[in-house]
């Protein structure tokens, strides 16, 4: 499998980070406040495969 790494909020202080497993706590406050930001990161997700198959593309 390939790294997949998931986007990050947290509740408390709102910084968004990005891990391949969910934290207890907030990287940046220490708060146990984080959720995962399903649908910011569903859509980013989307666009990288997409540039990603472009450039793909681009090089055959
Ligand atoms: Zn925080």
């Amino acid at each position: 499998m390939s790294e997949l790494k998931l986007r990050y909020r947290c509740n408390s202080c709102n910084w968004k980070f990005t891990r391949n497993m969910q934290p207890r706590l907030c990287p940046y406050c220490g708060k146990a406040a984080v959720d995962l930001d399903k649908a910011q990161g569903a859509q980013e997700l989307l666009r990288e495969i997409e540039d990603a198959e472009q450039s793909f593309q681009a090089r055959a």
